[in-house]
């Protein structure tokens, strides 16, 4: 049987594999909760600053956008104010009708600027008009660009039109030299009426001057802001809301169609109404972002608002951008993001898993294996099925096994050695035994027999005296009557000795161990020697003496013959007082029977407890010497001790020990 199965069990054990594995699963679980933790709770804040953050670069690229677009509008502007052909006319016009410089007609200069000004909208597909104007109103040339297909067109003469009442003529006349105005940003409109599509358009235009500072005209240039506009819109991120107002907050470009240009239809629509912080941009030009994050006229947004001033001329003119972002739409990111997190977890931990396995069992393998030798094999286990040449501590263990394993053999021959020895010993002590038994019983039955056939001759002598005394009795003189009574008292004592003897052979023989009530039994004693007790004046005291296992005949004979020594050993004139009690020891009961009587010389302590040995003569006290000696044999047969304690003319005390077996035979 493998020593294992000997082993108790305490309680359930984890294997090495468990005790690796679960510790191990368990912080890579916790270290992937703590990270996630932390994330998700900066996630969110990090989330809003960084769209803040891209809504602020957003706008600011497209202000850098619009004010590009706005100057390459002006440089285009000036570019054809600058044109030869314009002086060319003028000093056509001057010199009535030709110029003077090369003689060209200022039909002619007409008809060169018309090409200048078409190639120029050829250029430029968000120009959709360019004109020269007269500085009384009439127009003298008008490019334009007409429907879908963008064909540019020169009007005719007769469908030229008078723009003195047009605000923009009076406005660029009132400007100097080079200086540039710029419109409202308004639907295109044709002879009043919003032209179809609708085209978000702003006016450029500039006053000609004559070599002697006379006002002669202006150049304008109707520019389409719809692609401007598209590619602010493009600059905002898709899920970005992106609307442009006015200077005075009303919308350019909203993805309500309803909203944008209201105000072209008398209505009013205004980022104000989405945005009411916007209302301190338009009251503090200097004021050029406001950005953040909150509740907007009931929607949780992200969002950057931004003033742009593109005019070099007039600082009041002003774009009002805003670019938002939904809360919801820039935490949706989140949710992707988490998905992808826990995707991740998951694979980490099924990872982390099989890498606990592996380590676990490279750790546990080699031990799992060396258990199976060691149970296998048991004591019998070589050194080489070992791996004790391993480095390490499983080298170490395997050494410290070996090393136990060669000890437990060596013990083990010790051990075995010592139990044949032992069985050795044991064989002889019981021959021994067997030979010390029949002695014993040979020893018993010569006592018998010896005791036995010695009452024969006794009796014989004691009927031969008796026979004397009765025929010659009369005859005797008075001498050989005492000789007589001699012969007879010292047969009676020779069979008082045969009987005791014979007795003593006799004690413990046969009998068996009983429950045997002390108390009981000094009782009947007591009745027993009643008589005696009242002839001396005695008196014997005991109480709770303990029920032993033991021979009762004998055990009653041991108090019969201590209790009658000490009433017969007593002092004249002193009533004899016996008194018993019995003391629980480690494993038997002490007694002690004391008297007050003529006490023992302590020399003499050792050998009174000698078959036939008497201190006193018959005369003093009658007596055959064997009381305590029977008292010894049964205190020995009962595996206790007997022994005396005295004082002359005191008293003496009888002490001896019985051994309790009653566990043993219970
Ligand atoms: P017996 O009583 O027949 O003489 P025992 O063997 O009983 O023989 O006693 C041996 C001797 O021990 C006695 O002769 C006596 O001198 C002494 N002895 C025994 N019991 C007492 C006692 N209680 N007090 C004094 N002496 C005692």
């Amino acid at each position: 049987m493998p020593a294992s199965e000997h082993m108790p069990i305490l309680g359930k054990r984890k294997s090495i594999t468990q005790r690796i594995l679960f510790p191990l699963v368990a912080l890579i679980v916790l270290s992937n909760l703590v990270v996630l933790s932390i994330i998700m709770g900066q996630l969110d804040q990090q989330l809003l600053d960084a769209t803040e953050q891209d809504l602020i670069n957003e706008s600011e690229l497209q202000a850098v956008q619009f004010r590009a677009n706005m100057a390459e509008l002006i440089r285009d502007l000036r570019f054809v104010t600058g044109t030869p052909p314009i002086q060319g006319l003028i000093r056509a016009e001057r010199n009535g009708g030709a110029d003077p410089s090369d003689g060209s007609s200022e039909a002619e200069w007409v008809a060169r600027l018309g090409l200048i000004f078409s190639e120029m909208l050829k250029a430029k597909p968000q120009n959709v008009q360019i004109r020269f104007i007269r500085a009384n109103g009439l127009e003298l040339i008008r490019v334009d660009r007409y429907g879908p297909s963008g064909t540019i067109q020169r009007i005719s003469q007769n469908e030229l039109q008078d723009k003195s009442a047009s605000k923009y003529l009076s406005e660029t006349l009132r400007l100097d030299t080079g200086h540039v105005y710029l419109s409202d940003i308004e639907l295109n409109r044709e002879f009043g009426e919003i032209v179809q599509p609708l085209q978000p358009v702003i006016r450029a235009a500039t006053p000609v001057y004559t070599a002697d500072r006379e006002l002669f005209g202006i150049v304008i240039i109707n520019h389409n802001l719809q692609t401007t506009f598209d590619a602010l819109k493009s600059i905002a991120g898709v899920d970005h809301q992106f609307v442009i107002a006015n200077g005075r907050g009303e919308y350019l470009a909203h993805p309500d169609a309803e909203r944008r240009f209201a105000f072209e239809y008398g209505r009013s629509s205004k980022i104000t109404e989405d945005f009411p912080i916007a209302q301190r941009l338009l009251d503090e030009p200097q004021l050029e972002v406001l950005n953040g994050k909150g509740n907007t006229n009931g929607k949780a947004l992200v969002y950057s608002l931004r003033s742009i001033t593109y005019n070099p001329e007039d600082s009041t003119d002003r774009l009002i951008l805003a670019t938002s972002h939904d809360f919801q739409d820039a935490l949706a990111i989140k949710d992707r993001m988490l998905s992808k997190i826990y995707l991740f977890l998951i694979f980490v931990l099924l990872m982390s898993g099989i890498l606990a396995i592996y380590v676990s069992r490279r750790i546990a393998g080699p031990i799992i294996s060396m258990r199976n030798t060691l149970n296998r094999d048991g004591l019998a286990t070589q050194s080489e099925d070992l791996p004790i040449h391993d480095g390490g501590e499983l080298g170490e263990l395997a050494r410290a096994f070996d090393n136990l394993l060669q000890e437990l053999s060596r013990k083990q021959t010790l051990l075995a050695a010592e139990i044949t020895e032992r069985k050795g010993a044991e064989l002889e002590l019981r021959v021994n035994n067997q030979k010390l038994k029949a002695a014993y019983k040979e020893l018993e039955q010569f006592t018998y027999i010896a005791s036995h056939d010695l009452q024969e001759p006794l009796r014989t002598v004691q009927s031969l005296v008796e026979m004397f005394e009765e025929n010659y009795g009369s005859e005797m003189d008075e001498q050989a009557k005492t000789f007589l009574g001699f012969i007879k008292e010292s047969t009676m004592r020779m069979t008082a000795l045969i009987r005791g003897l014979l007795d003593y052979g006799r004690l413990g023989g046969e009998s068996e161990l009983t429950e045997v009530d002390c108390q009981e039994l000094v009782n009947a004693v007591c009745v027993d020697l009643s008589l005696r007790l009242d002839e001396v004046g005695g008196s014997v005291e005991y109480k709770d003496l303990p029920v032993i296992t033991g021979k009762k005949t004998e055990l009653r004979l041991l108090f019969q013959n201590l209790i009658s020594n000490g009433l017969k050993f007593r002092r004249p004139d002193v009533s004899p007082e016996i008194i018993i009690a019995a003391e629980r020891g480690l494993d038997c009961w002490q007694f002690s029977v004391s008297d007050n009587g003529i006490g023992i010389a302590p020399e003499h302590f050792q050998h009174i407890f000698m078959i036939f040995q008497r201190l006193h003569g018959r005369d003093e006290f009658e007596g055959s010497g064997i009381g305590l000696a029977h008292c010894k044999k049964v205190v020995e047969l009962h595996g206790g001790e007997i022994w005396v304690e005295s004082q002359l003319n005191v008293g003496t005390v009888f002490y001896f020990s019985l051994r309790d077996n009653r566990d043993e035979h219970a």
